[in-house]
């Protein structure tokens, strides 16, 4: 009976276990001798092992540390464990884990070692893949660790219940209160009464992986309010989800920038939306940005179809590129610039246009946009030449005066100096204009110098210049003239229309003048010394008996 159930253990050893089961038997001198070695032990010790030791089976390093072990289980006579790496231990090198149980005799001798070595080569391999995983996650974790203290957010880790575990540096700048103070608060009771709900309800979502950004207030202790932006980020291993991250953006910088804007955006609009003239925001590809409604009024053109237009669509041709050049000028040296230019009208076709661009630049230099204000000058424009004629015409008679005269004068001089042609000057005084004013008033004076004007003018070429110098004084440029008689000619031609009758408030009265007259022929005069030349030639003429004309044909006056 003992027997079988000695064989049966033998074979349950030898055939049945996987382990490595070996018996060694101790000798005089702590000598180790195999006794018993089943199938698994075979394969590593070899098959002959029985009655040999350590040494002579096994790898002398090897042999050593389990000697070691062995005398110690010897020794100590407890059950010793410990792990030992083996050779070609299926299939490569292994790891094995070796339990040593001393089997002691009725005198508490120690007379066998049974050694059972478990093949944990397979765990060993997960536990230095897992080691080495774990090393990995330190480097992740201090990787992650740096970004989430340095962050410039604010970074609370809340566990599912959206309690405070931990967070970054950077939520007392928002929070007002360090992260060991906030340990273990709810994240919701740091926000502003009427944001709670909205954020608890945010805080379930991001569960589900609704990851929204919310605006949010946080209430500091002292009772401020912190604007801030704040986003939940699941914190996941593998598939379960361990807490929520809540990362909170201090919006009060960006909020101000923001302030600004869109105050001066509004502030913009209702200038813009109001203005007669029209404003127009233009980026840098010239594309229309805005265009206020005045542009109907002022253009003809609807500003809300003007968006797609060509950029300067409405400007004349001839001055697209001087716009162009100042536009380009003007972003980059960041001045305003004014050009006066012609811009089609939608019914009226080309009017005069003022435009006025102020570049505008965002907080960091780059350029955003033009603002362009432009305004009909037109009724300026003819408002100067208006101006311009009446400095250079005489408002009663329409004729030139004596400004725009001597103007003509200087002209024809320098023709004369650069061997060009040659002119005569010719001079009238009203005689005995007194008179008139005196006898029908100043007002029929007026009509009579009117006249007057009106025949000097139609007894005259197109090329001749008449002006009227002042009183009753006028004063002709006769150009390209060589010849006296032309001139004498002409004279008699002015003096036949003075004769014709002048019928004043029912009298036929009659009118004449003293006329001198100066040829010049060469370029040694001045202007003024000219005007004094034919002024004296009249004079003389007045002097002689008036109603005649005197020719002064000197050229060396
Ligand atoms: P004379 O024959 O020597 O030329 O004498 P006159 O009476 O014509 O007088 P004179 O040429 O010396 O002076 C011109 C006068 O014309 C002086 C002024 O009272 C008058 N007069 C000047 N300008 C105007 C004007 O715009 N309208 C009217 N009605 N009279 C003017
Ligand atoms: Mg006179």
């Amino acid at each position: 009976m003992y027997e079988s159930s000695k064989l049966s253990l033998v074979k349950a050893l030898t055939e049945g276990i996987q382990e490595v089961v070996f018996i060694m038997r101790v000798e005089e001198e702590q000598r180790f001798l195999y006794e018993f070695v089943n199938n698994a032990a075979n394969s590593i010790i070899g098959k002959y092992a029985v009655g040999k030791s350590f040494r002579e089976v096994l790898p002398e390093e090897i042999a050593e540390i389990l000697e070691n072990h062995f005398a110690e289980a010897y020794t100590t006579k407890k059950i010793i464990k410990f792990e030992i790496r083996v050779p070609h231990f299926s299939p490569e090198n292994g790891y094995a884990e070796t339990t040593l149980t001393p089997i002691l005799n009725s005198n508490n001798e120690c007379t066998h070692i049974v050694a059972i070595a478990k093949n944990i080569t397979e765990e060993k391999s997960v536990k230095i893949e897992f080691e080495e995983n774990l090393q990995l996650l330190e480097e992740t974790k201090s990787e992650y660790r740096s970004l989430f203290d340095y962050n410039g957010d604010a970074i609370f880790s809340l566990d599912l219940e959206g309690v405070i575990q931990d967070g970054n540096p950077m939520i007392q700048a928002v929070s007002g209160r360090t992260v060991k103070e906030l340990k273990g608060e709810n994240f919701t009771e740091l926000l502003d009464y009427k944001y709670r709900e909205k954020i608890s309800d945010a805080f379930s979502l991001a569960f589900t992986g609704d990851l929204k950004s919310h605006r949010i207030r946080l209430l500091q202790q002292t009772g401020e309010k912190i604007s801030c932006l704040i986003h939940f980020a699941p914190i996941k291993n593998r598939e379960e989800i361990l807490g929520i991250f809540a990362i909170v953006k201090d919006m009060r910088e960006i909020d101000k920038l923001l302030g600004q804007y869109i105050q001066s955006e509004k502030n913009f609009r209702i200038i813009a939306e109001n203005v007669q003239d029209v404003v127009i925001l233009m980026n840098h590809d010239k594309e229309y940005l805005y265009v206020s409604p005045s542009s109907k009024k002022v253009f003809g053109f609807d500003n809300t179809k003007i968006n797609k237009k060509a950029p300067f669509f409405n400007i004349h041709p001839d001055y697209v590129s001087l716009l162009e050049q100042k536009f380009q000028h003007s972003v980059s040296e960041g001045s305003s610039f004014t050009i006066e230019l012609k811009g089609m009208h939608g019914e009226r076709g080309w009017i005069w246009t003022e435009i006025n661009g102020n570049p505008v630049y965002d907080a960091f230099h780059n350029f955003r946009h033009m603002v362009l204000i432009a305004r009909d000058i037109s009724l300026q424009k003819e408002n100067e030449s208006q101006l311009e004629y009446f400095a250079y015409h005489d408002s009663l008679t329409s004729l030139p005066n004596r400004r725009f005269f001597r103007n003509q004068l200087s002209e024809a001089l320098a023709k004369i100096k650069a061997g060009l042609e040659e002119f005569a000057v010719v001079m009238l005084d009203i005689d005995n204009f007194k008179y008139i004013n005196d006898t029908f008033g100043h007002e029929t004076g007026d009509e009579v110098i009117h006249e007057f004007a009106k025949r000097l003018k139609y007894s005259l070429d197109d090329s001749d210049f008449v002006a009227r110098l002042g009183g009753d004084e006028f004063i002709i440029l006769l150009p390209n003239i060589k010849e006296i008689p032309l001139i004498i000619e002409k004279v008699k031609r002015i003096q036949k229309a003075i004769k014709e009758p002048w019928l004043i408030e029912g009298s036929l009265i009659s009118i004449t003048s003293s006329i001198g007259v100066v040829h010049i022929k060469e370029a040694t005069f001045t202007a003024s010394s000219l005007l004094k030349m034919v002024d004296d030639a009249m004079y003389t003429a007045k002097k002689a008996g008036k109603n005649m004309y005197y020719i002064n044909e000197s050229t060396s006056y």
